[in-house]
C-alpha cells in the first residue's frame, strides 16, 4: 500500500499541512525538518502519513541543538508514531477522562501528544474543536 509523508506545523491553530513537498519515506521528512524548514526553523513540526485520510502521525526526534526552539516535547533521538484512533480516544480523555485516565495515558508513549497539540490538530483527526468527544448520535 502507499502511503505519502507531509510536514505538519503545529505552531498554527489549527494546524497546517506544509504542501509544497511530498515524501515517500519518512526519513526524508526527518532529515528535512532536523536541517531546518524555511519559514517553520522554530515551530513545532510533526509528520503525518497519509494514506488519505491521515493515518498516523509520528512525533520527529527533538535531540539535535537546531531543535531546540522545539517547544511541546521532551527530548527523544527516534521518531514516535501513534495511529490517529489512539489520537482521537486521547483527546477524548484530555476532555472528559478523570484524573486518573489522564495520569495513566501520561505515563505511556502517548505523552508526546498534549491536549494543546491534538487540539490544533483536531481538523486532520477530523474532529469538533468545541465539541466533547464522547456526543452520542451519528454525526461524523
Ligand atoms: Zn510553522
Ligand atoms: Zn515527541
Amino acid at each position: 500500500m502507499s502511503s505519502v509523508y507531509r510536514v505538519l506545523c503545529l505552531s498554527h491553530d489549527p494546524a497546517i499541512i506544509l504542501s509544497e513537498v511530498e515524501y515517500h519515506r519518512p526519513e526524508a521528512a526527518v532529515s528535512d525538518i532536523a536541517a531546518g524548514i524555511d519559514g517553520h526553523a522554530e515551530c513545532d513540526l510533526l509528520i503525518g502519513r497519509y494514506s488519505y485520510p491521515l493515518i498516523e502521525v509520528g512525533c520527529p526526534p527533538a535531540t539535535g541543538p537546531e531543535r531546540s526552539g522545539r517547544p511541546r516535547c521532551s527530548t527523544h533521538s527516534t521518531t514516535e508514531w501513534v495511529d490517529v484512533a489512539w489520537l482521537r480516544i486521547l483527546l477524548a480523555v484530555h476532555r472528559n477522562g478523570t484524573k486518573e485516565m489522564q495520569e495513566l495515558v501520561g505515563a505511556t508513549q502517548l505523552r508526546h501528544w498534549s491536549y494543546e497539540r491534538l487540539r490544533r490538530l483536531r481538523d486532520e483527526l477530523g474532529i469538533d474543536a468545541d465539541e466533547p468527544a464522547d456526543q452520542s448520535g451519528e454525526g461524523r
